[in-house]
C-alpha cells in the first residue's frame, strides 16, 4: 500500500548520503540502547557523548588544528539534526556543540582561546552551553540585567541566567552580560567555567517535554572571570550574538520539518490500519483532507528550508530568511504533530505511542531560540515596517 514518503532532496552529494549512513548507524548502536536511560535521568551521559566525539560527529566544523575537521558546510549539520529527529532519541546536545554555541567558539575566540577550549570541545571532554535569558529577559534580550564590572584583570559578574540548556552538564557557558563601554552599558560575552567561585545551578528545572536534555538556571554571584575569558571585543557582544542567531534558527526549521516528516509517515500508516464504521480511517474524506494539508505542507516547507540551508552554506541567508523559515516551519510542526494524535484516537494520547512524546516535545519550537512573535518581528522590520 502507498504511503507518505520524504521527499528526494537534491541539496546533497554522496559525501553528505555517506555521512547520513554513518550518522544514522552511531544514533542506532549508541543512542537507540541509551534513550529510555535518558529519558529518566533527564541527561545524556557522558560515555555517549565522548563516543559519538570520537568518531567525529561533536565540532566538526572546528578547525583541525584544534582536532576538527574544518568541515564548515551546514548540510553536514542539518543531516545529523535530522537523524537526531528520525531516531527519537530526544537529545538537543548535537545541536548545541554544532549548531548553536560552538560556532561562537570558532568565529571569536582568539588563537589562545581556541588552544585551551577546542580540542575539549571536539573529544567531547567539554560540553557548551550559552546563557542569554534571564527571569526577566527573554525575548527583549537588550533588557538583561546581568553586569560585569571590570576590576583590574578580572570582571565581575553578577546576575541569573534562565532555561539554559545542558545548563547542568556544561563545562563551559559562553555568558552575554551588560558591560560599561564609554558611557553606555554593552553586551559582552565571557565564558565561565565549571567550578569558578560564585558561579551556582538550581535543579534540572521540570519541562513539559524534551525530558532527556537538562535544562536549567544559573547564577554568578561575583564571579571573577579573567579578562582572558572574554571572548570577542568587549561591548561587541550583542552583534555576535545576532550573527550566530541565525544558525540556531536554521536549525530548528530544520528540526522542524524533519519532525513533521517522521510523524506523517507514520500517522499515514496508522491511518491506513486502524479501522472504524468498518473501513480506515484515513478513507474518512475529512481525515484524507487533513492528510492531504499536511502532505503538501510539509513537502512546501521542506523545499523552503533546503533552500535557506543552500543559501546559508552560500553565506547568503538573511536574518529575516531565518527568523522566516524558523516560525513557518515550527508553526507548521505543531500544526502536523497536534493533528496526527488526534488521528490516532485515545492511543495518541498514551505514552507507549510515539505521538505522545513528539507532540510534547514539539512545543517549545516555537517559543526557544525566538518565539513566533519576535520572528514575525524580525520579519516584519525587514521590509520596513
Ligand atoms: C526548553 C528551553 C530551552 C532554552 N534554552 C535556552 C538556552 O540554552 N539559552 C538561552 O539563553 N535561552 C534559552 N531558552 C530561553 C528562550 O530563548 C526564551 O524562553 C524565549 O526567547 C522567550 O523569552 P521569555 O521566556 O522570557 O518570554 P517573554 O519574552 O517574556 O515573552 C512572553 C510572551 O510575550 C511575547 N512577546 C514578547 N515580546 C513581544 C513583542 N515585541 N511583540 C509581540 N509579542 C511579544 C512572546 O512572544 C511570548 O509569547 C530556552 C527556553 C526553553 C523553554
Amino acid at each position: 500500500m502507498p504511503g507518505f514518503t520524504k521527499p528526494v532532496r537534491v541539496i546533497f552529494g554522496p559525501e553528505h548520503d555517506a555521512f547520513r549512513v554513518s550518522v544514522r548507524a552511531m544514533l542506532a548502536r549508541e543512542a537507540a540502547p541509551r534513550a529510555e536511560k535518558w529519558l529518566a535521568d533527564g541527561v545524556i551521559d557522558r560515555g555517549f557523548w565522548k563516543t559519538a566525539a570520537a568518531q567525529g560527529f561533536v565540532a566538526f566544523a572546528a578547525p583541525a588544528e584544534y582536532g576538527g575537521l574544518g568541515l564548515a558546510d551546514f548540510r553536514f549539520n542539518a543531516i545529523l539534526d535530522e537523524e537526531i529527529v528520525y531516531a527519537g532519541v530526544g537529545t538537543d546536545a548535537f545541536m548545541m556543540a554544532n549548531d548553536i554555541v560552538g560556532p561562537y567558539l570558532w568565529d571569536l575566540a582568539n588563537s589562545e582561546q581556541r588552544e585551551r577550549w577546542l580540542p575539549g570541545v571536539v573529544s567531547g571532554d567539554t560540553v557548551l552551553a550559552i546563557a542569554m535569558s534571564e527571569p526577566g529577559a527573554g525575548s527583549d534580550l537588550r533588557g538583561m540585567r546581568t553586569v560585569a564590572r571590570r576590576d583590574g584583570d578580572h570582571y565581575v559578574l553578577d546576575g541569573s541566567k534562565t532555561f539554559i540548556t545542558n545548563g547542568i552538564q556544561a563545562d563551559l557557558v559562553i555568558v552575554a552580560a551588560q558591560t560599561h563601554v564609554g558611557d553606555r552599558d554593552r553586551i559582552s560575552l565571557f565564558v565561565v567555567e565549571a567550578g569558578a567561585p560564585g558561579f551556582g545551578r538550581g535543579r534540572s528545572l521540570h519541562k513539559i517535554g524534551r525530558h532527556a536534555q537538562d535544562t536549567a538556571e544559573l547564577h554568578f554571584d561575583g564571579v571573577r572571570v579573567p579578562q582572558e575569558n572574554v571572548l570577542g571585543e568587549v561591548g561587541s557582544g550583542f552583534g555576535a550574538l545576532m550573527r550566530n542567531l541565525p544558525q540556531e534558527r536554521l536549525a530548528m526549521a530544520v528540526t522542524a520539518i524533519a519532525d513533521a516528516e517522521h510523524v506523517l509517515e507514520r500517522t499515514v500508516d496508522y491511518a491506513q490500519q486502524r479501522r472504524a464504521f468498518g473501513q480506515p480511517i484515513g478513507s474518512f474524506q475529512a481525515n484524507r483532507f487533513a492528510i492531504a494539508e499536511m502532505v503538501t505542507e510539509v513537502r512546501i516547507g521542506r523545499s523552503y528550508v533546503d533552500d535557506c540551508i543552500m543559501r546559508h552554506c552560500a553565506g547568503q541567508l538573511t536574518a529575516a530568511e531565518a527568523a522566516g523559515a524558523k516560525y513557518w516551519a515550527t508553526e507548521l510542526e505543531w500544526r502536523v504533530v497536534d493533528r496526527c494524535l488526534q488521528l490516532h484516537g485515545g492511543y495518541g494520547y498514551m505514552e507507549e505511542y510515539e505521538i505522545a512524546r513528539r507532540w510534547r516535545d514539539a512545543r517549545v519550537q516555537r517559543i526557544y531560540g525566538g518565539t513566533t512573535e519576535i520572528m514575525k518581528e524580525i520579519v516584519g522590520r525587514s521590509v520596513g515596517l
